[in-house]
Parts: C-alpha cells; structure tokens; sequence
C-alpha cells in the first residue's frame, strides 16, 4: 500500500467511531453520500457563530463579512475545477438541480423538433429524466449512447450517432452503479466536431481525482458537495462564461436583479442571474472547506491510495462463489456492483448492516441501465478517503457468511 495515512484522516471523522448492532461502522456507501471532517463542520459552525447574514444585501459589516465568505467560496471551487473565471460558478442544491438548469434554459430556449440530444445508457435519472421532459416539451429526440459488455462507452457507436441534428452531448463523468470512468476529453472533442454543445454529470468523478474543466473543454460540468465531503444542499454547475452569457434566468426573484420596476425586470449577468433568492451560504463555506480537505488528500495521494483499495476489493468479490461484478471497465473509480446467484441484494444488505456495514441495494437511480442488463438491482460497494484495508476484508468476510446463510 501507499503511505497514505489513513489513520489520520479516519481521525477527521468523529461518525465513523461509533458502532452499529455491536460492530464497528464499516460505511462503503460513499457513492450514495460521504461523510463530513470535522474541518467542513467547524468553518460552518464558525460561520455561523461569528459571520452570519445575508449576501450581497447589506453595507452592514457581517454582511460584508458573510459576502466575502460566500464569494471566495465560488473562487476556490473555479480553482478546484481550473475553471478560468469565478463567474463561472453557478451555486445550485446539487447536480440535478444544476442538470435542470441547463435543461430548462439552453434546453427550453434552443431545442426544437429535429434536434437531438446524446446520453449514455448509463445515466442517472438526474441525467435522464430531465432530458427527458425537455425532449416532450421542444419535440427534440433523445438518442442513446449504448455500452459495451465490459460497462464502458461504446465509442464507435457513439461517434456514428454525431449528426448535425445533434445539439447536446450529456453524459455522466463516472458511473454510479459500474464505476466506469468515461473518456470525457474524447466524448467532448467529437461533440465539438459535430457543433455539439457538452455537459457533463461529475457527480461521482469529482471525490476521486482532479478535475480540469478547460483540459476537458465541456461548456458545463454539474457536482454536488455532498459526494465530496461536503454539507448537503449546496451544488455546483460550471458553465462556458460565452455560454452562460446567452442563458435566460429560470428561476425569478431577489438577487437575480439589477432593476426592477412594476412592469419590468432587468436580470444581473451571470452567476447572479441564477441564483434567485437566499442562497446556501454556510453551505458554500462548508463546501470551500471540503474542497480543501480533499485537495489536501489527493496531495497526499488518495487516488492511488482508494485504487489499491479497490483492488483488494475486487479480487477479494472475485473469489466467492455466486457473487458476479456487473461491468468490469478497464478505467474505474470508486465504485462496484455485484449480483449475487444465490440471494437477494435486500437480503444481503440487511445483514451485512446486522454486522455494522453499510452497503447499497437497489436500482440506485439508473433504472434502464438495469434494466438493459436484465437485472432489478445490484447491490453496490462505494468507498471514500476514510476506508482502510480491514474494511474491506470485513465486508468480504460478512458477505461469504450471508451468502452462505441464505443459500441453506
Ligand atoms: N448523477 C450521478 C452519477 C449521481 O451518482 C448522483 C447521486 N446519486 C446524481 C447525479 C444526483 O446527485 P444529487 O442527488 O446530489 O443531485
């Protein structure tokens, strides 16, 4: 294994000291929602003890103060993201409310019958349904990018789908149920080919490796804090300032303003014009406080820390009899999901929780993907920084014996 000082970082997360039926938390749900350090807890406890007011209200000094906060908050995720300006950063509740606002104002605007839109056929239904609606309402038609037995991008497929009829490529960065890491530079550069513009669903990607928005070249790429060690409430949608530039408002209220009389309203320039009403602001200095934390991790190498990690996991999976990865993608990150023969996924989650592990069972919002793959659900791994080899070997340990339990 790495250096990587797990022990240290285990330290930072008071919840994971408890135990659960007896047994010492085992939480390989992280996929689903990480866990906060107490670094994220503090700067929104001392923002709240010593800042709190409105934004961009008052001239009053809190409110100066809080602005400030709130501000430098977009700032440090347009560097996480090596995004060129701060303007760039849209505060939203998460990725699918930064999807439903591409959605609801490119889409709205620009799309009508003819056009077409790109995904994945591994998309969240945040990836899905949106697209959907807009699809109804502008009679613009979905195409599906389908996959490979191994879980991952069907590339040729994909590149014979580009048309000029295509407007919107929008595809997930990492799968949430196979963990495929998608080759997003590459899905980027053909859509921008083909006149194509690009979002991309991070939901999943951001908590593992860098992220670089200008080396991917999308126009916008959505993540929600709290997949990435943040509070939740609180998401990000960057977008191509020429792009935003052109976006209607969506939602209307304060703060999205710059005049307002009886009869009319001039809208602020972006971000402001999207981000109506009272934001998430504690949530935004949690959020620029998780970043740090896990900017701090990767520099001590989390990546290839949770890499060997995964390993150990797979090949420990690949052993039981009755157990069967769903995908194997050369290129993976953070996440497995396996059927088993012999049992039901429900079954084996509840009693892997009776001895303290924390796993996911169900669909996990990717209905057509399973059912693509005939299955109603797998049951899936997650990992996050704070995971360490004992874990693992106790997750594998609990699932041969409640496999062995359920099929007697
Ligand atoms: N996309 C992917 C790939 C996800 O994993 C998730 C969360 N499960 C979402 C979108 C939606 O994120 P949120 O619920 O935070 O908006």
């Amino acid at each position: 294994m790495t250096s990587f000082d797990v022990q240290r970082v285990r330290g930072q997360f008071l919840i994971l000291q408890q135990q659960i039926n007896g047994y010492p938390l085992v939480y390989l749900d992280s996929a689903a929602t990480a866990h906060k350090p107490e670094c994220v807890l503090q700067a929104m406890l001392d923002f709240y003890r010593t800042d709190n007011a409105n934004v961009h209200r008052s001239a009053h000094t809190l409110a100066s103060r809080a602005t400030q906060k709130f501000e430098q908050a977009r700032q440090r995720v347009a560097d996480f993201l090596h995004a060129r300006r701060r303007e760039e950063i849209i505060w939203t509740r998460g990725t699918t409310e930064s999807i439903n606002l591409v959605a609801q104002t490119w889409g709205l605007q620009s799309l009508q019958a003819g056009d077409e839109i790109l995904l994945s056929a591994m998309e969240h239904h945040a990836n899905l349904v949106t697209w959907q609606q807009v699809a109804r309402q502008t009679g613009a038609r979905l195409r599906i990018i389908p996959l490979l037995e191994s879980g991952e991008l069907d590339m040729q497929a994909y590149q014979a789908m580009l048309s000029t009829h295509t407007r919107m490529v929008a595809i997930v960065h990492v799968s949430n149920v196979l963990g495929t890491v998608n080759p997003v530079a590459d899905v980027v550069r053909l859509a921008k080919q083909a006149g194509a513009l690009t979002l991309i669903d991070g939901a999943q990607a951001v908590a593992h490796a860098p992220v670089d928005v200008q080396a991917l070249g999308c126009d916008f790429y959505a993540f929600s804090g709290h997949k990435v060690y943040g509070p939740t409430g609180i998401g990000v949608l960057y977008g191509r300032k020429e792009i935003l530039a052109q976006l209607p408002p969506w939602q209307f209220g304060g703060e999205m303003i710059r005049k307002v009389t009886f009869t009319e309203s001039e809208f602020s320039l972006p971000p402001l014009r999207f981000e109506a009403g009272t934001p998430a602001i504690a949530e935004a200095v949690g959020l620029s406080a998780a970043l740090d934390f896990l900017c701090e991790q990767l520099a001590a190498g989390a990546e290839v820390y949770q890499q060997q990690l995964l390993q150990r996991l797979l090949q420990g999976l690949q052993q039981i009899d009755g157990v069967s990865l769903v995908g194997q993608p050369a290129a993976r990150q953070g996440v497995v999901s396996v059927v088993l023969a012999h049992a039901h996924h429900h079954d084996v989650c509840q009693l892997l929780d009776a001895q303290g592990i924390a796993v996911r069972s169900g669909h996990h919002c990717a209905m057509p993907l399973l059912h693509s793959l005939g299955l109603a659900g797998t049951l899936r791994i997650s990992l996050g920084v704070y995971n360490n080899e004992t874990e693992i070997d106790a997750f594998l340990q609990a699932l041969r014996q409640a496999l062995e339990l359920l099929h007697d």
